[in-house]
């Protein structure tokens, strides 16, 4: 707590599709073991260090034990404010890692097998929930930004645009933005197909199901364990719900209460509009995808300078930026999931994600 932690930063390398294969695509990434993967091909040859490499025959079992979640579920029940984010060309596998093909065919669930990150996180959030003893409130909420609107992904009826803005104690936030409480796994499962249908997804030429927008689930945990110690302030009659005013360590409640959250990010890819086929709307959406993504990756090379030299971090300039502000440079606990093709042809979109990814590595907060 108060400690400066650097950004967690893992990379997944996803098998070469049916497509790739049969177009006979050649394989440039390749693994090394201990964090560590290469590239290799005509005229580049370079070697990426990261916290965990997953490659193409990693289980999302793996991708869940070995990057890190368990522990940032954990630290978000301990009242953090944690982010997961997914990161990396479109059709790299990014909604995989986080939901697994689930969202991808409504027809037919998944096999447990294949359940991603969020799934995982889920149960494993109500099993320590359980275990624990603790009394924790979750709900949920579920936002997309879709060419420069947040949108509401809970609200029924067509999606409308919220404000976003800025407050002293709050930092960025969403005004009205629903809030949906959950006590078991099928009812947060639902929530996140519900929300995911509505997401705004169109098919274009590198993947039939590509997200046109940056999605952010959010839990939002709050432990109403009962203390052993009382409140300063408590004995003295003084707690707020009485309606003391003179004690500025009471806090809201009678007995402290922990507040963590949550946040799965799955961003919308980048994409160059000449390899994707897109026009008219589509590429009104990709320019918008695209400059957000230049925004965070600015906010991110801003950051990665030491804290010393740092200047000024244009969170202002996209929602993205503002909605992560504090997961990247605040207070919050990060965990990125890097993306990646191994195939020959996504070449240099892999290279520059990897030294997006690097950069990232730098990047530190103060939980
Ligand atoms: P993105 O969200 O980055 O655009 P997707 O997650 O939709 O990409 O993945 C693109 C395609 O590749 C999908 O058909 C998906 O099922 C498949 N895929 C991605 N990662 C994996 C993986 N690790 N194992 C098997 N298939 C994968
Ligand atoms: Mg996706």
């Amino acid at each position: 707590e108060g400690r400066e932690t650097r950004l967690r930063v893992v990379l997944r390398v996803r098998p070469l599709t049916c497509t790739e294969t049969r177009r006979g695509d050649q394989q440039v990434v390749h693994s090394l073991g201990d964090g560590a993967v290469h590239v290799s091909a005509a005229r580049h040859d370079a070697t990426f260090g990261f916290s965990a490499v997953f490659d193409a025959g990693a289980s999302q079992e793996a991708v869940f034990e070995g990057s890190g979640m368990r522990q940032l579920v954990e630290l978000a029940i301990d009242g953090f404010s944690c982010t997961v984010f997914a990161f990396g060309q479109t059709g790299s596998g990014k909604t995989y890692t986080l939901m697994g093909p689930l969202a991808q065919s409504e027809t037919q669930p998944a096999s447990p097998a294949l359940l991603g990150l969020m799934q995982r996180s889920f149960s494993c959030l109500l099993e320590q929930s359980r275990s624990r003893g603790s009394d924790l409130a979750l709900s949920a909420s579920y936002l997309e930004i879709y060419n420069e609107q947040v949108r509401d992904l809970l609200s029924p009826g067509p999606p409308c645009a919220l404000p976003l803005r800025w407050s002293k104690t709050r930092g960025f936030y969403v005004e009205n933005q629903l809030s949906v409480e959950f006590e078991s796994l099928e009812a947060i499962v639902s929530l996140l197909l519900q929300g995911s249908q509505r997401r705004r997804t169109s098919a274009h030429a590198l993947n039939r199901h590509s997200s046109r927008s940056h999605a952010l689930l959010t839990i939002h945990i709050r432990s109403r364990a009962v203390s052993a110690h009382p409140a300063p302030g408590e004995g003295w009659g003084l707690g707020a719900r009485r309606g003391g005013t003179n004690s500025p360590t009471a806090g809201g409640s009678a007995c402290p209460s922990k507040q963590g959250t949550l946040c799965f990010v799955d961003l919308a890819g980048s994409e160059r509009v000449k390899e994707t086929g897109s026009s008219g709307e589509l590429s009104v959406e990709a320019n918008s995808i695209n400059r957000s993504l230049l925004a965070l990756g600015h906010c991110i090379s801003l950051l990665a300078k030491p804290r010393g030299k740092r200047t000024h971090i244009p969170y202002r300039d996209s929602k993205l930026t503002r909605l992560l502000a504090r997961s990247l440079g605040g207070s919050g606990i990060t965990l990125m999931v890097a993306c990646i093709s191994p195939s020959s042809r996504c070449l240099s979109e892999t290279l520059s994600t990897l030294h997006y990814a690097s950069r990232a590595r730098r990047v530190t907060s103060r939980p």
